[in-house]
């Protein structure tokens, strides 16, 4: 299966915990069945209709319409499924000969470019047309929604050693006017193993949520250095990520970096993390 994930970020990216539990949504399912011409044709021949029958394609459900629309594109057997994910808006799997579609409900009033695209994303020039469905979701994105916190009320904010909800009060007052709106809680621990890489922390926009690594709550790490990463974080919100021209989504630009560095200890805290950075790769968690 090929899928368009939302945000725009790698896969990889996706943390495993986002994935919001399956509430029970409304999906349309539209298996494109269509009725053979000559028995609608009989059908009426042999009863003659007390009223007029419109088109049949009035009869359409929009997954179905939309479903014709990339059958014409394609030239293959098309079903669509209109969802309400919050993190896949574009999905497809072949299934008995079928091309079958996962796509956000958004699509449902997507453009003739868009259904092209949607239809040429399970070809070739799939990078290409991802573009156009990029753009798409990107002025639409009001419409996804903001994927809910099941464990809202589990967010872990004071550890062992640091105080997450401390440090991020304390610095959204110092640098962002206290107007950071957003929660922040440790990240789950993981198996005991070795890491070759670590992600100090991570910002979900669509939940406005902050985590960060548990591998930071330790007597060793100082302060300063879990002060940098939510601050790096925090900054995410405050500077959003922009599209560069290229079409290429721009996560920590100039602007981001600069701002970075107006950290009071950044320097300081940059050096430990490099003079440190095996105490946090294999420390066990
Ligand atoms: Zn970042």
């Amino acid at each position: 299966m090929s899928q368009l994930l939302f945000p725009f970020t790698p896969a990889t990216r996706k943390p495993a915990h986002a994935e919001p539990a399956k509430a029970p949504l409304p999906q349309t399912r539209a298996l494109v069945q269509r009725q053979p011409e000559s028995a609608l044709v009989s059908a009426q021949a042999s009863t003659p209709p007390a009223v007029r029958i419109p088109r049949a394609d009035l009869f359409l459900s929009p997954a179905q319409q939309l479903a014709e629309q990339l059958e014409e594109c394609i030239n293959e057997a098309v079903e669509v499924e209109f969802t309400d994910n919050a993190w896949t808006m574009v999905s497809y799997k072949r299934i008995a000969g079928r091309l079958h579609y996962r796509l956000h409900h958004m699509f449902a009033a997507a453009p003739a470019d868009v259904v092209r695209a949607i239809a040429g994303f399970c070809g070739r020039a799939r990078k290409l047309h991802g573009k156009t469905i990029d753009a798409f979701i990107r002025t639409h994105r009001q419409l996804i929604r903001t994927a809910p916190a099941p464990d809202a009320n589990a967010l872990q904010t004071r550890g062992d050693v640091h105080d997450l909800a401390e440090i991020y009060t304390h610095l959204n007052g110092l640098h962002f006017e206290g107007k950071i709106d957003a929660r922040i809680g440790w990240g789950r621990r993981a198996p005991d193993r070795r890491r070759r890489s670590i992600k100090m922390g991570v910002y979900m926009h669509d939940q406005r949520l902050i985590r960060i690594h548990p591998a930071l709550d330790d007597v060793r790490v100082p302060r300063m250095f879990v002060e940098l990463v939510t601050f790096h974080e925090m900054l995410h919100q405050a500077i959003p990520p922009k599209s560069a021209e290229d079409g290429r989504r721009c996560v920590h630009g100039r602007e981001f970096r600069e701002a970075e560095r107006k950290f009071p200890a950044y320097e300081q805290a940059r050096a430990w993390e490099k003079s440190h950075l095996h105490i946090l790769l294999r420390r066990s968690s």
